[in-house]
């Protein structure tokens, strides 16, 4: 059983290293900000209770996170483990969460905020089919239009200029000190997240002493 945290600010490769190691290992990933997602688009009450925080990229708060949380790993889907992304972003939530969950390391995705802004504000989503695109990395074959779907292309609500701006600012002053909360509990593994995936997910598995990374053909590039 293996019970990971992946850290790292917006566009630092959580999602993408997280489900890397998921696949590979059998973990269940679990995405906070996914889970929200879907409370919104599909109209629930939590969705109506989280929408505006979410679309200004302001936190949700600790009681809702912790229930949230909570729930989803209520379920025990989880046999060989998990990898949780997007949590804790407080100190608060960090502190529930080792109260909770012995967890066998923390991953620290580490990227400057100059290559964040410009990693983020390349995003781009599907409309129709939520496929991922990045302007930089992975552009679509016509511009503004889905490769699989033909869907309009957009930019999620959050990853604007403003509420970049706003989240980095957040991010620091919340998260810094979650991090340094589980470094004292030496769990933290702090990568470098400038690398490409690959690297990046390479790095991840000598540091946790898992099996190597081996890329598959044709997998999507994401950063
Ligand atoms: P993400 O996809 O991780 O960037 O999350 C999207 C949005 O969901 C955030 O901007 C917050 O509004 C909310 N959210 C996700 N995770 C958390 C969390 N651990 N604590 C509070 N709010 C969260």
């Amino acid at each position: 059983m293996r019970k990971y945290v992946i850290m790292g600010v917006q566009g630092s490769g959580k999602g993408t290293q997280s489900a890397l190691l998921a696949g590979d290992l059998d973990l269940v990933h679990i995405s906070v900000g996914d889970i929200f997602r879907w409370h919104v688009k599909n109209h629930t009450k939590l969705g109506a209770q989280v929408r505006r925080l979410v679309a200004a990229g302001e936190l949700v708060g600790d009681d809702l996170v912790a229930e949230v949380v909570g729930d989803r790993l209520q379920l025990h889907d989880w046999n060989y483990g998990f990898i949780i992304d997007g949590f804790p972003r407080s100190r608060g939530q960090a502190e529930f969460f080792l109260e909770s969950y012995d967890i066998d390391g923390v991953i620290h995705l580490d990227l400057p905020d100059d290559e964040v802004r410009r990693r983020v504000l390349a995003r781009r989503l599907c409309s129709r089919c939520g496929m991922d695109y990045n302007l930089i990395a992975h552009r679509p074959a016509v511009e503004g239009r889905c490769d699989v779907c033909g869907g309009d292309l957009i930019t999620r609500e959050d990853d604007a200029p403003d509420a970049l701006a706003r989240r980095l600012a957040d991010y620091h002053s919340k998260i810094d000190p979650v991090i340094e909360l589980f470094r004292r509990k030496e769990y933290v593994m702090t990568i470098d997240a400038r690398a490409d995936k690959t690297t990046v997910q390479q790095t991840i598995r000598t540091r946790l002493n898992l099996p190597a990374y081996t890329p598959s053909e044709g997998e999507p590039v994401r950063l």
